[in-house]
């Protein structure tokens, strides 16, 4: 059985103390409720890795980076190495988020590099793939996802891929206040999987989580939750409130 996900990514926000805080709040609630078997991640900057390590006591909260270098080690001023994140003993790693693939030019070719230095330090990325709005409105969203999945994971061995988290983020979607409807996430989530299906068999396709992210917050997500392939959230902005964040993993 594929695991439900929520994720969360911080992105550039919050000083040590405000992400001390917030993930102190986020562990008393969820530990004050039931146990709904959502997993919880939350993507923090690097800095806050290893002292929010430390207020996390709830074993179904882990964390995330948001970014790792594609070289091992050496003279790469300002990057972080997979093995350093490793060292901070957290598990995640998101790879390829929209905004690494616009602002910093990660193609594909740099993405399947940080995978494979996530996947050789024991760490599962959770891999971003989505359109554009022009290519949404050409109709080709499709193709462009296929294109993505192909030239990086799916290149991958099978056991290598059976350890991926894949978010689909339609990148039209992400900050803007306009979600993809439910239909159409179910739509791109299930064409995903098909392709994993062909690429890797059924079973593995059956145990990966593809999560939807964009615009997701406490109003939309038990909607587009309902959808059978779509098995959790990478949530922006609605996870750096506690209380919105904490609705959307009881959305399940
Ligand atoms: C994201 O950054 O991955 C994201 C989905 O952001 P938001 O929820 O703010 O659209």
């Amino acid at each position: 059985m594929r695991k439900n996900i929520v994720a969360g990514n911080w992105k550039m926000n919050k000083t040590l103390s405000e992400g001390i805080a917030l993930a102190k709040e986020i562990n008393e609630m969820v530990s004050s409720k039931e146990n709904n078997n959502v997993k919880i991640i939350l993507g923090t900057p690097f800095i806050h890795l290893t002292e929010v390590k430390k207020v996390l006591s709830n074993a179904r909260i882990s964390i995330s980076s948001q970014n790792c270098a594609a070289e091992a080690k050496g003279a790469f001023t300002g990057e972080v190495s997979a093995e350093m994140i490793k060292s901070t003993g957290i598990d995640y790693v998101i790879i390829g988020h929209s905004e690494r693939r616009a602002y910093y030019h990660e193609n594909n070719e740099i993405l399947l590099k940080k995978v494979k230095q996530v996947l050789a330090n024991n760490l599962t990325p959770i891999f971003c793939c989505g359109e554009v709005l022009e290519e949404r409105e050409a109709g080709i969203h499709f193709e462009v996802v296929r294109k993505q999945l192909a030239e990086t994971i799916f290149t991958l061995s099978n056991e290598e891929f059976s350890k991926i988290v894949i978010a689909y983020e339609p990148v039209w979607a992400i900050g803007t206040g306009k979600t993809a409807t439910s239909a159409q996430a179910q739509e791109i989530h299930k064409y995903i999987r098909g392709l994993i299906v062909e690429k890797f068999g059924q079973s593995i396709a059956n145990e990966i989580s593809i999560l939807y992210g964009g615009s997701c917050n406490p109003a939309n997500a038990r909607e587009l939750f309902a959808n059978p392939d779509v098995d959790g959230g990478l949530i922006g902005g609605a996870s750096l409130k506690a209380n919105d964040f904490i609705e959307i993993i009881y959305s399940f």
